[in-house]
């Protein structure tokens, strides 16, 4: 499906030339996931973020201190320590206005003879340094003769890189990757580019590889912008079409008489909040008017999404049809399942779990029941993506925690009927200004209010040397029957490291509080996950010990502690989902944060944060703050998927016009057809949202 002109650009980088073997497992270590090979197209994404500027090229005597200079110089001795000695070797060099000692540790010797020959002529780069009264250079960066000289780079780009792969083995990589980029149509209307003569892809991505100045890799310059413009614009693109094609599939008013809904309130042990009753007049505004809903619903955890999502679901089988609720997780979906059918079953809905672990009869059973109708609400995985799933009619689709499913899954269950209301609902409440980012044009209701009678979670800070401390309170309260989670270290790069250290810290907790200690982590069978999760949810098991997989919804109410090791590796929204997990019940909870002393100044802030806040609209803005737009997008953690050239804090502006320049296209040219179609559909290709251009033949 992707034009073959691009081809080039998503071979594996181990094919070019220059990239050997080992190089390329670093470099798949370095630009992915490790689920597939690194490509080219990963390989000139990946920026530089400094450049080492080698042009002051002064007389020694002018020679600055303390930054880097390049000398012409002529070798005039070799001071080689005695033998056995530990001393450096040092090698005496000058020109005519004075000397320098260039100074070895640990030197390989012969490689210092051949280098500097006493009596040549050459070029050394390095930081110059006053030693004793004498300028040193210690292990100078650079040693040329004249040949070698002439092929420096005189600014040289620092990429961030992993052990073992070298600076000069990714410069040949990228020099091999730019040498691949076939010639490209320009996408872009002229006009929107706010620079006069904007580079080309081509020459921007050159531009940046290989900057002329040190500024040359600052985000602001033509290239930089040039390329975050693209990204931007394929995104917003690739929303704008989403978003046409559903609001271009004519919908159907959804209002219901009420009557089911009536008999769920009737039964509710409490009354809605006032969020959750301006929420619902939101989305009863949608469901009423004959276009397709598209709305996010955000509340921090408990903040009583699902039964929002409740109301409408009803309201839609009122009009008797069909709603979906989708989960991320399988433990999620059965959550959710309980919680709906508590208050649901009552009223007269007919609810159904549908999730990847059915098979066989039970399987045919809802599929059969779904498609004639005696169903009218299934809560279930990504299983209720597959083909074989069919509705009598599907009047809504609820998606669950929404980020962490791709466009083209939403799209799915959309697909299921052309006419489906959507309502989409995130846990991690998203500043405004980053909705429009991530999500494109969306009508968003939140629920800012947390329900009455819920009690604060007293948080505090503890650093891991008084863990003793911590285990011999637990040991009090557990005898009273409490129940924690114990949440272990995420460990960035791996989650296997996450799974071991998770199984260390539940043998050293085993070994305190015997059979009281459950494990649960995200390489254990859903089985024997369940069975984990039940025996805890039980009381047989008191701790939990896990991974960050009971991050997501999960819930205990009976569970009041909550334990997070290394809460200085987490970032703000993970630890805010992660205390959401207790306070759940009518008793008083705590989260302790256990951390590595000392705290960095990041660490102290977002600790401090959580001391003082539950809110998690008040703790995404803060998280937005201390870290700015591209990086709350831009990491795992937020599970966004994060923007790789475009930097937010700096091509803001590039976003509005980004969104803007979409909304003209799918206007203009819905269908994206002639030269200019046909570009932009390279553009949505390159950036990998190819899958926005299935959508223009349908609907
Ligand atoms: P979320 O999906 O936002 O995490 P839930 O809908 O699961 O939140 O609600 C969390 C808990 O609060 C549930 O036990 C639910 O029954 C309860 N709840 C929801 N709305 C209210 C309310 N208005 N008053 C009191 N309790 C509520
Ligand atoms: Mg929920």
């Amino acid at each position: 499906m992707r034009p073959s002109i691009l081809n080039p650009l998503f071979g594996a980088a181990a094919n070019l030339p220059g990239v050997g073997p080992k190089t390329a497992k670093l470099l798949e270590r370095l630009l992915t996931d490790g689920s597939r090979p690194a490509r080219v197209l990963d390989l000139l994404f990946h920026l530089p973020y400094a450049a080492i500027d080698r042009r002051n090229r002064p007389k020694i005597a002018d020679a600055p201190l303390d930054t880097i200079v390049t000398l012409e110089v002529g070798v005039v001795e070799h001071r080689p320590p005695g033998p056995r000695s530990k001393a450096p070797y040092k090698v005496l060099v000058e020109d005519e206005t004075g000397d320098v000692l260039l100074v070895f540790f640990l030197a390989n010797h012969h490689w210092i003879e051949k280098s500097l020959p006493p009596g040549a002529t050459r070029w050394i780069s390095g930081k110059l340094e006053l030693w004793d009264g004498h300028r040193q250079m210690v292990h100078p960066d650079r040693v040329l003769d004249a040949e070698g000289f002439a092929k420096m780079a005189l600014v040289e780009p620092v990429y961030p890189t992993t052990e073992g792969l070298f600076q000069k083995a990714l410069w040949r990589a990228v020099d091999a990757a730019l040498a691949k980029i076939p010639a490209l149509p320009e996408w872009h209307d002229r006009k929107a580019l706010a620079t006069p003569s904007p580079p080309s892809f081509a020459e921007a991505l050159r531009d940046v590889h290989h900057p002329q100045t040190p500024q040359a890799i600052a985000p602001e310059t033509p290239a930089r912008r040039r390329l975050g413009y693209d990204e931007l614009l394929a995104s917003q693109l690739a929303l704008a079409l989403m978003r046409s094609k559903i609001k271009r599939s004519p919908g159907r008013a959804s209002m219901g008489d009420g009557h089911i809904r009536r008999k769920i309130a009737a039964a509710l042990p409490f009354t809605l909040t006032e969020s959750q009753r301006v929420a619902l007049a939101e989305i009863n505004a949608d469901l009423a008017a004959p276009t397709r809903m598209l709305r996010l619903l955000q509340g921090d955890v408990g903040s009583g999404k699902t039964l929002v999502a409740l109301f409408t679901m009803a309201a839609v089988v009122e009009a008797e049809r069909q709603a979906a609720l989708m989960a991320p997780t399988e433990i999620l979906a059965r959550q959710h399942h309980q919680t709906l059918a508590k208050f649901g079953t009552a009223a007269g809905l007919r609810l159904a779990l549908l999730t990847g672990r059915d098979k066989g009869a039970g399987r045919d059973k809802i599929l059969k029941s779904l498609a004639d109708g005696s169903i009218d609400i299934v809560i279930g995985t990504h299983a209720l993506f597959q083909e074989s799933v069919a509705f009598r009619d599907l009047g809504l689709a609820v998606v669950d925690e929404q980020h962490r499913f791709g466009v083209h899954q939403r799209l799915a269950l959309g697909d299921k009927s052309a006419a489906a209301d959507i309502l989409v609902m995130t846990a991690t409440p998203i500043p405004r200004s980053l909705v429009l980012t991530y999500f494109g044009d969306m009508d968003v209701s939140n629920l800012r209010e947390k329900p009455a009678g819920r009690k604060p979670v007293e948080t505090r800070a503890l650093p891991l040397e008084r863990m003793d401390e911590l285990i011999a309170r637990l040991e009090r309260v557990l005898a009273n029957g409490a129940r924690a989670f114990w949440v272990c270290p995420l460990v960035e790069e791996s989650e296997e490291l996450d799974v071991a250290a998770a199984q260390d810290r539940f043998t050293y907790l085993r070994e305190i509080f015997g059979d009281k200690i459950g494990l649960v982590h995200g390489k254990m069978k859903s089985r024997d996950k369940d069975a984990s999760m039940a025996a805890f949810a039980e009381g047989a098991t008191q701790i939990l010990v896990a991974t960050t997989v009971i991050e997501v919804g999960v819930d205990i109410p009976q569970a009041t502690i909550m334990v997070i090791e290394h809460a200085e590796r987490f970032g703000l929204a993970q630890l805010h989902q992660l205390r959401g997990r207790v306070g759940r019940g009518d008793a008083n909870s705590f989260c302790l944060l256990l951390y590595k002393a000392p705290l960095g100044a990041a660490a102290t802030a977002r600790i401090a944060i959580m001391r003082e806040t539950e809110d998690g609209f008040r703790i995404a803005e803060e998280d937005l703050r201390l870290r700015g737009e591209g990086e709350v997008l831009g990491t795992k953690q937020s599970g966004l998927p994060g923007f790789r050239l475009a930097d937010l804090p700096a091509h803001g502006s590039l976003l509005t016009l980004a969104r803007d320049e979409a909304r003209k296209i799918v206007e203009e040219n819905p269908r994206l057809e002639g030269a200019r179609g046909e570009s932009l559909r390279l553009l949505l290709n390159i950036f990998e949202r190819g899958e926005a251009i299935r959508l223009l033949g349908a609907g």
